[in-house]
């Protein structure tokens, strides 16, 4: 690869999408495509995945063909590339005859640099045609990940993308994703047929983001919102385990005058792409959503995400997770989990009619979940060793990490609860487990009263015995069968159980601190890079955003498609007056520039004179 294009290729982040620099392993992997070869790329959320594709899209003669599994995101992309002056289009099933003709005579005119589709439309046999008659420069799948079934977003159209490789040999291919760990990789390069192609595997870090997870405490909403509350004016996505669940959870939000929608797959089409539009010109808007919201929503200024419910793998955590804070400023992600809906998860891949392999693996997954969202370690660094990054270090701004919780030895009692559910035989459940080490088993029978481990736990609360069976639970020394809805609590692990007894093994009672709120109203470390604005720029920054919200509706484009809250935060701080310094601007390329400049200078030039 010569480093002339690759001047060349920072000559057009420069001007075209206005960035100063390549970040994190863009130059290799768009070098690795300019150099005609396939690649594999694993970028973090908000790493700037788009222009590794776009950018070489644009040196290589022919058309870019981008595969994205949702039409939100191909929408978005092609709106922004538009704003930045790049000829880009979407063929999609919504589209109207004569715009698919018009885009056809484009291409074939060699006047387009991007096309956008979903993998369904790419294998359509007229579409397919068609662009085997069409000179391509590269192939982008967006969203690797979907095609592996190991991985927690299976697509089974995606599958069919391994053909591309047959059908256009000799067209560069870059998958990428922002979430797959070790052996999702290898499935996306053996579907792919990527063997030999390049891995770029950038790292998993999101400093801007600070996580938390706690226990739920006792049924309903209260806490959600609660800590919706504490963050008023602020975009955020609440995701919940079900759809009447997100309807409920939604209206309970509503009542406390939270203006949140929900959003789940059992909606109309039309509500579905209503509230999506309207939450993504809000700048306050609250989504409550099941996880048919998210993949290709890339609204960049969420500042928080809030699990109701936990998610179904760590993937799946940190995909949902990163959609907070794309935008570098500092955002939260913070999850309520359950033992029970650690039984749930168990139940419903034993329901599921897979392999007994795939059953496994995704067992496995839930129960590294659970560890992590109840281990007492840092999670960010527990996220990315997971991802199989090496060298990590603690965060420094997790609960954890911040020691919002506290453990104390519990050893003595777990060898007493795992006793007690020993000789209780499996029969009962969490609820008269711990009434049974407490003495408190209402009428009990005489075979109960007369165990040894009858009214032993005089050490615990109630509250507090329930924590212990759910770490236990958490930790697989307890197990809980679902039966039906009853759950009953039985020995897990053997080998770790007898560990216990022995006292080999100790058992750490994590309890969280009185102020378990803390992480409401403590202080935030900057995210990446954040931009940090005096009162005075401030005023300024508000007037940028008041004349995007305008000049976003009069175009019917989300505001951040025109500059994001960096860009205009950046503005406000550098109050720019000559089209140079604007240019200067992270954000800020020529096609920006030109359309925008005289106005964002006039706003500048405005609020300066009215503060003398
Ligand atoms: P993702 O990897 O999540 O798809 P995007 O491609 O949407 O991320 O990029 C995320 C944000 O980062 C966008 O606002 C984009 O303009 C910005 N970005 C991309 N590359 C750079 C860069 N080299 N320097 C600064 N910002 C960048
Ligand atoms: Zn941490």
């Amino acid at each position: 690869m010569s480093s002339a294009s690759l001047t060349q290729a920072r000559e057009i982040l420069r001007r075209t999408f206005g960035h100063a620099e390549f970040r994190g392993r863009q130059a290799e992997v768009i070098s690795e495509i300019l150099a005609g070869r396939s690649a594999l790329a694993v970028l973090p959320t908000g790493g700037g995945k788009s222009v590794c594709y776009q950018i070489p899209a644009m040196m290589r003669p022919g058309l870019g063909l981008v595969i994205s599994p949702l039409i939100a995101l191909m929408t978005d992309q092609v709106a922004s590339l538009l704003q930045a002056g790049v000829a880009a289009a979407r063929i999609d099933s919504t589209g109207e005859a004569w715009e698919r003709s018009e885009t056809w005579a484009r291409i074939e005119a060699g006047q387009l640099d991007l096309l956008y589709v979903s993998p369904e439309g790419l294998m359509a046999p007229a579409m397919m045609e068609r662009l085997k008659r069409t000179p391509l420069s590269l192939i982008a799948i967006d969203e690797a990940h979907c095609v592996s079934q190991w991985g927690h977003d299976f697509r089974p159209e995606y599958r069919m993308l391994g053909r591309l490789a047959e059908i256009f040999p000799e067209v560069p291919r870059l998958a990428v994703t922002a979430t797959a760990d070790v052996r999702t990789r290898e499935d996306i390069r053996t579907e792919l047929k990527l063997h030999d192609s390049a891995e770029f595997v950038a790292s998993f870090a999101r400093p801007e983001l600070a996580l938390s997870a706690e226990r739920k405490r006792g049924a309903g909403h209260k806490r959600v919102l609660e800590l919706v509350e504490a963050r008023p004016d602020r975009s955020g996505v609440i995701y919940a385990g079900s759809r009447d669940g997100t309807d409920k959870l939604a209206e309970a939000l509503r009542g406390a005058g939270v203006p949140a929608l929900a959003y789940h797959a059992g909606l109309d089409k039309a509500v579905r792409a209503e509230r999506l539009e309207h939450f993504l010109a809000s700048e306050s808007g609250v989504m409550v959503a099941t996880i048919a919201f998210g993949m290709g929503v890339d609204k960049p200024d969420v500042r928080y995400v809030i699990h109701a419910d936990p998610p179904a793998s760590i993937e799946a955590y940190w995909q949902e997770i990163g959609r907070a804070g794309r935008d570098g400023e500092p955002a939260e992600g913070i999850t309520l989990y359950g033992a029970s809906d650690m039984a749930w998860a168990y139940r419903r891949i034993d329901g599921r009619e897979v392999s007994d392999e795939v059953k496994s693996v995704q067992n496995r997954k839930v129960r590294q979940l659970y560890a992590l969202l109840d281990g007492a370690s840092c999670r960010a660094a527990g996220v990315r060793r997971y991802f199989g990054e090496e060298g990590v270090e603690a965060c420094g701004q997790c609960d954890l990490c911040l020691g919002t919780v506290e453990t104390v030895d519990a050893t003595e009692a777990a060898q007493k609860a795992l006793s007690a559910a020993h000789r209780m035989g499996g029969r009962f459940g969490r609820g008269r487990l711990v009434e049974h080490l407490l003495g408190k088993t209402k009428d009990p029978s005489a075979f109960e009263a007369g165990l040894s481990t009858f009214g032993v736990g005089k050490e615990f609360s109630a509250t507090g015995w329930r924590d212990l069976v759910d770490q236990l639970l958490f930790d697989g020394l307890l197990k809980e069968d679902p039966n039906d809805g009853r759950p009953l609590i039985g020995l897990g692990d053997v080998e770790g159980v007898r560990a216990v007894y022995r006292g080999e093994r100790q058992v750490a009672l994590r309890r969280a601190l009185e102020d378990s709120d803390a992480m409401v109203t403590r202080p935030r470390k900057r995210g990446r890079d954040a931009v940090e604005l005096a009162v005075g720029d401030q005023k300024l920054f508000e007037d940028l955003r008041y004349w995007r919200a305008a000049e976003a509706k009069r175009q019917h484009v989300p505001p951040y498609v025109i500059f994001s809250d960096r860009t205009l935060a950046e503005i406000a701080l550098r109050q720019p007056r000559t089209p140079s310094t604007l240019l200067a601007v992270s954000g800020v390329g020529e096609g920006k520039l030109a359309r925008y400049g005289a106005e964002v200078m006039a706003v500048v030039e405005k609020r300066l004179t009215a503060t003398g």
